[in-house]
């Protein structure tokens, strides 16, 4: 059948249809339409078959994305599904938010003159379809062990060490300061880019596989991290970095202006249908507001397309940089503007205006200068270039740093980086505790969920021969 493949020289690209934007603009369903069973097929058709395929190199799982697209083309799509999900424990996850431009697809040799397979699109597509054929099974393990672990953090990084280390037959109990299950999954990325309800499939499935969640467990408050190493026999800490970066300068304490996760969390909580009572005062809520966004990442971006749907007057983000050189996804940013963001590059706060609540930002024109030592262009002032931009509600959205460790779990022997995060060994996960391991943005600051999924899963293969390799020992000494 491999005449089959090899399609992209008359085959065009074409991605997932979009919902309008007069629609889209108007609730928070997903935009982008699943591929039909013809589409996938032609599409997946495309692959050339690379024979180092740049692709796999680039996708942070090593998906062996060749061989799925050529099941797909060829219509065996249960393996596909299980190609699919023998790397990724979350693959229609990724299909829908991961960067695929700075992944995978950017560097699919066909990218080059004839535009990218649509690899991202696909794999969303295999697992819908697994879940929807009763392809996904619950975890059974071969065997059962007498050992736990404890996870601390249901984000994507716990939830993949979680799957792995069921599978080989431990007792898993996740503990979660929320009441939901998804990290950021849940209450960072809004329904627009990842429906709840695909979240909430994963949790059953996990839940159905024997994995206990804890939650509303605050690690390090209301249940001590000590304790929770006595219940295990090796713990994991995902948990992820919350701790919002600040914009200093005149006025940045007025009212209306609120960090970028308190803003999403909000909105997304009452998408789940539950009671907000920042939303309900109008404090956390756009509608009939001129706002203004500031930053460039995928927070922002998120921010600047819930502002719309929730009704805003007018939205602007505002950024120091320009549209090459933002660290969020262009796909994003493209979808902000047509459902009507401004965008108002090379340019960043001086001061917010306003007596007690805030009328508007002082902002100033910003040029790019030298590259500094990682590639980054430096930015300056341009003097004598201020102006007023009128805003009602201002979102900070400048990025995450790690909370307060080792202090917060109240253990000063865990060391951390010169950033805050949580020291590792690079290649065992294992922190300066013996048994606790970490993963996910704890470890790697801000990051995204593909490589949250592959740390968890590299860290539950560590913690395995952790388990195994203390248990062998103490069999050795009875
Ligand atoms: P998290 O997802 O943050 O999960 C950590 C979990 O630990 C949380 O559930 C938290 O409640 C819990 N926790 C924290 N402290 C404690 C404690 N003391 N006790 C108990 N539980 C605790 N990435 C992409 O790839 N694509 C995107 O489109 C994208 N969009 C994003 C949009 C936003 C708004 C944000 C903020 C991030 C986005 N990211 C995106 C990044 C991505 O979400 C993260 O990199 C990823 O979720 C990190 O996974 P994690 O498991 O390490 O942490
Ligand atoms: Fe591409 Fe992400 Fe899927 Fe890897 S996991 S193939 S990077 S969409
Ligand atoms: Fe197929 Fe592109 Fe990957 Fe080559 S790089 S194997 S053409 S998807």
């Amino acid at each position: 059948m491999a005449e089959v493949m090899l399609q992209f020289t008359h085959l065009p690209q074409k991605t997932p249809e979009k919902r309008p934007v007069a629609t889209r603009r108007a609730d928070f369903e997903e935009i982008y339409k699943k591929f039909d069973a013809v589409a996938a097929r032609a599409q997946s058709s495309r692959c050339s078959q690379c024979g180092i395929p740049f692709c796999s190199v680039h996708c942070p799982l090593s998906n062996n994305i060749p061989d799925w697209l050529k099941l797909t083309a060829e219509g065996r799509l249960e393996e596909a599904y299980e190609i699919s999900a023998a790397t990724n424990t979350f693959p229609e996850i990724c299909g829908r938010i991961c960067p695929q431009d700075r992944l995978c697809e950017g560097n699919c040799v066909i990218e080059k003159g004839f535009e990218s397979v649509t690899i991202g699109a696909v794999e969303r597509y295999i697992t819908d379809t697994a879940f929807e054929q009763g392809w996904v099974k619950p975890i059974r393990p071969l065997r059962e062990l007498p050992h736990s672990v404890g996870i601390v953090g249901a984000g994507p990084a716990g939830l993949a060490a979680a799957e792995a280390l069921r599978s080989l037959g431990y007792k898993v109990t996740v503990y979660d300061r929320h009441d939901r299950v998804g990290g950021l999954l849940i209450y960072g990325i809004p329904g627009f880019k990842l429906e709840k309800e695909i979240v909430i499939r994963r949790r059953n499935w996990l839940e159905e596989g024997g994995i206990k969640f804890e939650l509303n467990a605050d690690v390090g408050g209301k249940l001590a991290f000590q304790d929770l190493r006595a219940r295990h026999d090796a713990v994991l800490v995902a948990t992820g970095v919350y701790k919002a970066r600040e914009i200093a300068g005149p006025g940045s304490g007025l009212k209306g202006i609120v960090p970028a996760l308190d803003y999403l969390i909000a909105s997304n909580r009452m998408g789940l249908g539950d009671k907000v009572p920042a939303f309900e005062s109008g404090l956390l809520d756009a509608q009939g507001k001129r706002v203004v966004v500031i930053g460039g990442g995928d927070t922002a971006m998120d921010c600047v397309r819930t502002a719309v749907r929730q009704g805003a007057k007018s939205v602007t983000c505002l950024y120091r940089r320009d549209r090459a050189n933002m660290p969020g996804s262009l796909r994003e940013v493209t979808n902000a503007e047509d459902e009507g963001v401004v965008f108002d590059w090379l340019a960043a706060p001086e001061a917010f205006l306003g007596d007690e609540t805030v009328t508007g930002v002082r902002a100033i024109r910003m040029h790019l200068g030298l590259p500094d030592a990682a590639g980054r262009l430096s930015v300056d002032p341009i003097a004598g270039t201020s102006y007023t931009v009128e805003a009602d509600l201002v979102i900070k959205a400048l990025g995450f740093d790690p909370e307060n460790m080792p202090m917060a779990f109240n253990v000063p022997e865990l060391t951390v980086t010169n950033w805050g995060t949580l020291k590792v060994h690079p290649k065992t996960f294992m922190t300066s505790l013996p048994g606790v391991f970490a993963a996910g943005d704890i470890v790697r600051g801000a990051s995204l969920v593909v490589w949250a999924i592959r740390d968890g899963r590299d860290a539950a293969a560590a913690m395995h021969e952790f388990v195994q390799v203390s248990a062998g020992m103490a069999q050795a000494a009875e």
